[in-house]
């Protein structure tokens, strides 16, 4: 005998129960079965809303009715044949006229007691199995309806019915022995001693499709589901999750106690106990494995079974120097609690017995702190207990599985996971059996914390990166497409998966948790993103709170900078080529650096210096494996570059700066190239990374524009002043020129000074043959020291900034798991 279960989303559509219907044949010819089955997806909470409609003497509850009512009669119009509908339809007529009266009943007295809301939730079971049974027989299979009320006999306690199994057994045993066609039964439901309807708890058809498989001692239960087994964690919360082939019976409970609802906890009990496997099927994927749940387990690979989560949690707290080495306190605390029907979902006490924490469900925390105040008012009084402190709005994920008892390093893992991604932990548990280790956390954590537990625990799979990029300019749109480009090889080789969620530049922003698709991203967000305000884009990116979260700021903004600090505090790493955080205070960089080694996230902004070029990355390499900067010398201006390296005997210098401008190298005012400014702020990055405090004012800077230039003109009044020091510039170039000399605008930092000039270099010199816009670094240090190590090449443009800041991202993908 095979016992199957087909729950309410395998059945919310006649198209789905007649795949149902095709599933079930081929059980038929092989062996027996039995089928049970719930409500249509969804229709419990209908009824349920149903009646507090009624209760609340709204009389739309007549439309809703009138709408379920249609829905059943429409999926016997669609699954059963002309003929034998109208006696069928008929007879769904007379149910629902029954449950009109009852409703009616409730809407008029408003009064709706347990034992009533049971009878209503039962129409659900009571429809569909009706109506699936006659499908059956309509489609040639031979079926029996069985009303599950004649066979389980439960108590009184409405909505959580206890089973009476001594006498359930024998009245499933006797009705089998005497009904030998397939029995559809309806899940969910039973009755007591004295005929009244119960219900046996929410989801709760699981738990009938086992107690019917223990009575007939069932070879095996399925339980069709929508989903490819039990998984690693809920599939709608975890994008990554996959099946999991074996578990045990105990880690199925563990797992489904703390919320993974693919099967009801209680359900393991009769299956357990008569030994009988459970197998989870996909009804939309029936040819599919599936899990088998059983007494032994193999998948010694893995340390844990799967995560799972439990929303709309409070944690109380009882504390109190009465508490201390007095017998029996947690007794008459979990006495009261069991009073009240209010169950303990973990508990956590500390060894100095000063205090005691529990979670609950969220609905009950009022009656509970209530129950409990009550019982201890005497402590209360005395002062010896606290008043029972309450925090709202948690959740409780739970990682569960038996081969952690063999793998030390379990919870520290798991912690550990959950303290890099800023999550923050209100209370833990470890079950005794070490199955299971729980910890609450605040609710808005808990997509991430499932998240960052499912990568630090099932590493084979791939690592989700979350990218919010601002500013799509040249650099952040080279990076989108080298992003989009690469995507495939990176999630192939480096088993990461690059996803932009944010973009916006400086009117528009757009969010896509799932990310968003790259080609088209940019003319999207411009055409229907919504207007752009730095607060709005970095609340949202903070509450959005996705695992390895980076923020790529692709601006040359200040603004922006500001709000890298509590980035980084939100546990968000930041990429950038913006120099202006870097080159700000030396309390701003020190702030910034802190925060980032604080919250164990990255600030990486190698593109800062030399665009693409590796030179933070050499420098910091040198340093941590002790090696101490002696001097640095380095050409950082592209645009200075191209200037110098192009000028010949024979040209203007005014015209020398005029092309450099027209050909894009220079900034719509060149006088923020001649200035010196961008190599004075790169300079003092390289001087801080070099462990120099400076500040901007340390650094010496020669500057280009001649003194009657500067301040407020337009760009066309400048180069007409800057025609009248064109024989100065001259003088400059024909005498280096003279001594076999090349002009260079050229950083010099030595014995704790810097300074930036424009100087000459004969051919001797590495500065000496560099061309266009090409940058160079020579660091010398005491093991680069007789030929100092020469980083060069181009030191500007878009594709090569952009392939820097990409290369920072990977690298933080490529950091540990922990
Ligand atoms: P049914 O209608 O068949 O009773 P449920 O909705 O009660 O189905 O249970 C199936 C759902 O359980 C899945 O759609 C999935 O979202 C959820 N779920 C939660 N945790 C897990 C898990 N670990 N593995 C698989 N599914 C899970
Ligand atoms: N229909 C019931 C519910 O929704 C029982 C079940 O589906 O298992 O809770
Ligand atoms: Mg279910």
């Amino acid at each position: 005998m095979n016992v199957l279960k087909f729950g309410g989303s395998s059945v919310a559509t006649p198209a789905r129960i007649r795949s149902v219907i095709e599933i079930i044949k081929p059980y038929l010819h092989e062996k027996k079965c039995a089928v049970v089955f719930s409500a249509f997806g969804g229709v419990t909470d209908i009824l349920i809303s149903l009646s507090l409609s009624a209760l609340a003497g709204k009389i739309e509850y007549k439309d809703q009715l009138q709408a379920l009512e249609t829905r059943h009669l429409d999926a016997v119009r669609e699954l059963i044949g002309i003929q034998k509908q109208s006696s069928i339809i008929a007879q769904v007529k007379f149910i629902f006229n029954e449950l009109e009266d009852v409703l009616h009943g409730v809407y008029l007295v408003k009064e709706r007691t347990p034992r009533t809301q049971d009878y209503i939730m039962s129409f659900g079971e009571r429809l569909s199995a009706y109506i699936i049974a006659e499908a059956l027989n309509d489609r040639g299979v031979k079926a029996e309806f069985l009303d599950a009320r004649t066979v389980i006999r439960t108590d009184n306690n409405f909505g959580n019915a206890r089973i009476d199994f001594a006498v359930t057994n024998k009245l499933i045993q006797d009705h089998f022995a005497t009904h030998s066609i397939l029995q559809v039964i309806t899940g969910f439901i039973g009755s007591s001693a004295s005929g009244e309807t119960t219900t046996i708890g929410r989801s709760g058809s699981d738990y009938t499709a086992a107690i019917f498989a223990g009575a007939l001692n069932a070879s095996s239960l399925e339980i069709w589901t929508d989903v490819d087994g039990m998984m690693t964690a809920d599939p709608r919360k975890v994008k990554k999750a996959f099946t999991v082939k074996e578990m045990t019976y105990e880690e199925a409970m563990e797992l489904s106690h703390f919320g993974a609802k693919v099967i009801f906890p209680a359900t393991m009990q009769p299956a357990m106990v008569n030994r009988i496997p459970i197998w989870i099927k996909n009804t939309f994927n029936p040819t599919f494995e599936g899990t088998v749940i059983s007494e032994k387990s193999n998948g010694k690979n893995l340390i844990i079974k799967g995560i799972s989560s439990m929303d709309k949690i409070s944690l109380l707290s009882v504390q109190g120097s009465g508490l201390v080495g007095v017998v029996g306190v947690s007794m008459r605390l979990f006495g009261t609690l069991a009073k009240e029907n209010i169950s303990v979902i973990l508990i956590s006490q500390a060894s100095s017995e000063h205090s005691i924490c529990f979670a609950i469900e969220g609905a009950k925390t009022r009656h509970a702190k209530e129950a409990i105040e009550k019982e201890f008012l005497y402590e209360i009084r005395n002062q010896e207990m606290d008043h029972v402190k309450v925090e709202e709005n948690l959740s409780i994920v739970a990682i569960v599985g038996e081969n952690m008892k063999h793998n030390p390093g379990t919870s520290g893992r798991m912690f550990s996971a959950l303290g890099r991604s800023g999550i923050n932990v209100n209370a833990i548990a470890q079950g005794s059996s070490e199955l299971n280790i729980s910890a609450v956390v605040h609710e808005q954590d808990i997509a991430k914390a499932l998240n960052v537990l499912h990568e630090a625990f099932f590493l084979s799979d791939r690592k989700v990166l979350n990218i919010f990029l601002v500013g799509t300019g040249l650099i952040g749109n080279s990076l989108l497409a080298m992003i989009q480009k690469q995507f495939e090889a990176l999630a192939k080789q480096n088993h990461l998966e690059v996803q932009v969620v944010g973009i916006a530049n400086s009117k528009k922003m757009l969010f896509n948790e799932d990310g968003l698709t790259l080609e088209t991203a940019v003319n999207q967000m411009k055409e229907s993103g919504e207007e752009m305000n730095l607060n709005a884009f970095f609340g949202n990116m903070i509450a959005m709170n996705l695992s390895n979260s980076i923020f790529v700021d692709c601006t040359s903004s200040e603004v922006v900078t500001e709000f890298y600090e509590s980035i980084l505090s939100s546990n968000i790493s930041i990429v950038t080529p913006n120099k202006k955080a870097n080159s700000g205070t030396y309390q701003k960089y020190q702030t910034l650096k802190s925060a980032a080694f604080k919250r164990g996230v990255k600030f990486l902004y190698e593109t800062n210096v030399g665009a693409g070029l590796p030179v933070i990355n050499t420098l910091n390499d040198l340093l941590i494996s002790g090696d101490k900067v002696i001097g640095i010398e380095a050409v950082l201006s592209g645009t200075l570059n191209y200037i110098f390296s192009s000028y010949k005997a024979g040209d203007e210098f005014s015209d020398v700066v005029k092309q450099a401008k027209e050909k894009g190298y220079t900034e719509p005012d060149p006088r923020d190239d001649l200035n010196g400014m961008d190599v004075a702020r790169k300079v003092l990055i390289l001087s801080r990374e070099s462990g120099l405090p400076f500040e901007l004012e340390d650094i010496q800077v020669e500057n280009l524009v001649p003194e009657n230039c500067r301040g407020e003109m337009s760009v066309e009044e400048f180069f007409k002043k800057l025609e009248t020091h064109n024989a100065l510039f001259e003088k400059l170039r024909a005498e280096a020129e003279s001594r076999n000399e090349k002009l260079r605008y050229m950083a010099v930092l030595r014995d704790g000074k810097t300074k930036i000039r424009l100087g000459s270099v004969n051919d001797k010199h590495p500065f000496y043959s560099l061309s266009g816009s090409d940058n160079i670094i020579l660091l010398t240090t005491e093991r680069y020291h007789d030929r100092p190590m020469v980083i060069r090449g181009p030191g500007a443009g878009a594709e090569v900034t952009a392939a820097g800041v990409f290369a920072d991202i990977i690298r933080i993908g490529n950091y540990a798991n922990g």
